[in-house]
């Protein structure tokens, strides 16, 4: 029986590279969830940005702090819509919760997804329960901080936040929008899935393909 290896760490590039692949295979659902209450272009707007974030950092063999970075500096740069500055300053803050540090573990990866957060909440003042990213992130973030305290294996607690991802993008669909493009509809928001939180579900899950072991 072969040795199994386990995973303790996040590849950031490997993150970037799923990340990439399932906006772009979600590209036209995300697009028509942003029709209904948006302009339509977020499927575009993900899978423009991510795929620049993937040029741009393949093959940079710098700390995944800085590597990070170098993804949310290049989706401000990339994307014209909100979710561009906001993933990317989301992005740009984990990074530089990382710092130097030679891998991103488990615990590194709450204080760097927290450190997100807090930049997208500066960035956009969302609460929770507005109807948008923040509402798939947060509770990502809680079940990943929960897992980890509970002593599960990081590829069990990453699962466990993507879990909490997705069923924080269902639970938008009953929300008003307050925020954002949908926050116009007023009332004629309800009943449609945001589709900002739709895709950090999608971004969460990919982290889950993108572990491996650290060092
Ligand atoms: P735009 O709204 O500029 O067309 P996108 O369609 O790419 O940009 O992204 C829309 C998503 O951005 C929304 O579904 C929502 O999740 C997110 N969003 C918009 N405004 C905010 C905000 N102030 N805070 C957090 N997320 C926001
Ligand atoms: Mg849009």
């Amino acid at each position: 029986m072969e040795a199994t290896t386990v995973a303790t760490a996040v590849s950031v590039t490997a993150w970037m590279r799923e990340a990439s692949a399932a906006v772009a295979a979600e590209a036209d659902h995300l697009t028509q969830l942003d029709s209904a209450i948006g302009d339509g272009d977020h499927g575009v707007n993900m899978t423009r940005g991510f795929e620049a974030v993937v040029e741009a950092v393949d093959g940079v063999e710098e700390p995944p702090g800085k590597q990070l970075i170098l993804a949310g500096k290049t989706l401000v740069s990339k994307v014209g819509g909100a979710s561009g500055p906001l993933w990317g300053t989301a992005l740009r803050r984990a990074g530089r919760a990382v710092g130097g540090a030679e891998a991103l573990d488990g615990g590194r990866l709450v204080d760097a997804l927290a450190a997100g957060l807090a930049g997208v909440v500066e960035l956009g003042a969302a609460e929770p329960g507005d109807k948008t990213m923040v509402d798939a992130l947060g509770p990502a973030i809680e079940a990943l901080r929960a897992a980890l305290a509970n002593g599960e294996p990081l590829d069990a607690a990453v699962a466990a936040a993507a879990d909490a991802a997705e069923a924080g993008a269902r639970a938008t669909v009953p929300m008003q929008a307050r925020k954002g493009r949908a926050s116009y509809l007023g009332e004629r928001s309800v009943g449609h899935q945001d589709p900002g939180a739709t895709s950090t579900a999608l971004i969460l899950r990919a982290l889950g393909r993108a572990l491996v072991p650290a060092g």
